[in-house]
C-alpha cells in the first residue's frame, strides 16, 4: 500500500458521504481536514547503548463531539498519511455508535518484535512524554492498537501520571485491571466483531448455529472474534497467523491449547495452507481481522464467502469493495464490525473518572446494546437507502459529526 492510499481512501469515503447527504463543500473542507497533527522524533537507547531515532505521531482528527480518542499503532510502516486516515476512522466509528468522542490515532515507525522488553518501555515513555502536552483524560485518550497492548498503556499511564503528581487511570484505556482497566476490555474488539457476523447472519437468514467462519488473523482482534464465534455455536474452520492458516483443528480451544505450548499453529490433526488459500474459502463468514488492504482487486474475485466481517481497520481497497458488492457480497464495515474495543473503552473511560467499577456482566450486556443499536442503523438505513452497509455507516457517523459542527458553529 502507497502512503497516499490509505488517506486517499477515507478521503473518498467521507466525499461519497458528504454528497449522499448533501452536505454542503464548506463541510467539505471542515470535515476533510484534522484538527491537530503533532509529529515527534522519539530517541530510543538501546540496551547496547546506541541511540537510534524514531518517528512518532500523534493525530486528533476531530474533537467536535468531545475528547479525541484512538489508539497508538507501533509498526515499521506507520507514517504521518495512514496517521490520519484511521484517525478518521475513529471519528467516524466514535460518532456511529454514538461515543461523546472525537477521533484519533497514533504510532511510532518501529517493529515491536526488533525490541527487548526495556527498549519498548522506554520507547513508549519517551513517545509519551513527547505527546504529554496534546493529550488527558478531557483531551485525548490513547488505547491499543497494532503492535501495542496493555503492558504499554501501564506505561503511558504511569509516564503521565509521573509528570501530573498524581494518578490519573482516564489518560489511557486498555489498561491492566489492577491500574483501573475494565473486564472485558481486553476481548472486546473480537467480542463486537461476532456480534456484528451473528447479526449479518441472521440479516441473511442463514442460522449462526454451525455456521461456518475463516479468520484471517490470530491476534488481539482475530483470537477474541474466535473464541467468541465458537461459543455462539459457529464453526471456526480456518484462521492464520503471520506464517499463513491452517485448517482441521478441533476447537479454537485446542488450537490455542497448542499454541501456548508450541507457539506453532501446527495442532496435531491440522493443515496449512496459504493466507490466500484461507481468503478464497467456501465459507458463510470471512473475517479479515489482520491489517490494512488484504482484500483487493486482486483477492476479491474468488472469495467464496457470502459475508465479510471487518475485524481489522482498513481491510479492503475500494476496488476490492467494489467487486465484492458485485457480487452480492454483504461487507458489515470496520467501523461498525471492529467498535467493540473502543466501545468498552468508553466504559473504561466513564469507570475511571467515576471510580466504580462494573462486573463483567454489566460490561457485556452494555456492550451487546450499543452495538446492536448501532447495527440496526447501520442495516435499517443501509436497507431502506439503497446504499452499501459501507455507505451506510460513514453516512450516519459524518452525518453526526456535521450536526455537532453545525450546532456548535464556528468560533469567533
Ligand atoms: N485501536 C482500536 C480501534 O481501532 C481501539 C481504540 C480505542 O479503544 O480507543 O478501534
Amino acid at each position: 500500500m502507497t502512503t497516499e492510499s490509505a488517506l486517499d481512501t477515507a478521503l473518498s469515503q467521507l466525499r461519497r458521504a458528504i454528497e449522499q447527504l448533501s452536505l454542503s463543500e464548506n463541510e467539505w473542507q471542515t470535515l476533510s481536514t484534522p484538527r491537530r497533527v503533532l509529529e515527534v522524533a522519539v530517541p530510543l537507547r538501546r540496551d547496547n547503548g546506541n541511540v537510534e531515532m524514531y518517528k512518532g505521531f500523534r493525530v486528533q482528527y476531530s474533537t467536535t463531539r468531545g475528547p479525541s480518542k484512538g489508539g497508538v499503532r507501533f509498526h515499521p510502516e506507520v507514517n504521518m498519511e495512514e496517521t490520519i486516515a484511521l484517525a478518521m476512522l475513529m471519528t467516524w466509528k466514535c460518532a456511529l455508535t454514538n461515543l461523546p468522542y472525537g477521533g484519533a490515532k497514533g504510532g511510532i515507525a518501529v517493529d515491536p518484535a526488533t525490541l527487548s522488553l526495556a527498549e519498548n518501555e522506554r520507547l513508549t515513555r519517551r513517545y509519551t512524554s513527547e505527546i504529554l502536552p496534546i493529550i488527558g483524560p478531557e483531551r485525548d485518550i490513547p488505547a491499543p492498537d497494532v503492535g501495542t497492548d496493555e503492558k504499554n498503556m501501564a506505561w503511558m499511564m504511569d509516564t503521565y501520571s509521573v509528570n501530573a503528581g498524581f494518578s490519573v487511570p482516564g489518560v489511557v484505556t486498555g489498561k491492566p485491571i489492577v491500574l483501573g482497566g475494565s473486564l472485558g476490555r481486553t476481548s472486546a474488539t473480537g467480542d463486537g466483531v461476532a456480534i456484528s457476523t451473528r447479526e449479518a447472519l441472521l440479516h441473511r437468514k442463514i442460522n449462526p448455529l454451525g455456521a461456518t467462519v475463516a479468520i484471517q488473523g490470530f491476534g488481539k482482534v482475530g483470537y477474541w472474534a474466535a473464541v467468541a464465534l465458537e461459543n455462539m455455536g459457529l464453526k471456526i474452520v480456518a484462521v492464520s497467523d503471520v506464517h499463513g492458516g491452517v485448517t482441521g483443528f478441533a476447537s479454537i480451544k485446542d488450537l490455542w491449547d497448542h499454541f501456548l505450548v508450541n507457539n506453532n499453529l501446527d495442532a496435531p490433526g491440522t493443515e496449512r495452507m496459504t493466507n490466500e488459500e484461507l481468503l478464497h474459502l467456501d465459507v458463510d463468514v470471512l473475517i479479515p481481522a489482520a491489517l490494512a488492504d488484504s482484500i483487493t482487486e486482486k483477492s476479491a474475485p474468488k472469495i467464496r464467502a457470502k459475508i465479510v466481517v471487518e475485524g481489522a481497520n482498513a481491510p479492503t481497497t475500494p476496488e476490492g469493495d467494489a467487486i465484492l458488492n458485485d457480487k452480492g457480497v454483504l461487507v458489515v464495515p470496520d467501523i461498525l464490525a471492529n467498535s467493540g474495543g473502543v466501545i468498552v473503552s468508553y466504559f473504561e473511560w466513564v469507570q475511571d473518572k467515576q471510580n466504580y467499577f462494573w462486573d463483567a456482566d454489566e460490561v457485556k450486556v452494555n456492550l451487546n446494546s450499543i452495538m446492536m443499536r448501532a447495527f440496526k442503523e447501520v442495516e435499517e438505513s443501509a436497507t431502506s437507502g439503497k446504499v452499501t452497509w459501507r455507505e451506510a455507516a460513514h453516512m450516519l457517523g459524518v452525518g453526526r459529526v456535521a450536526q455537532a459542527h453545525r450546532l456548535r458553529g464556528l468560533y469567533p
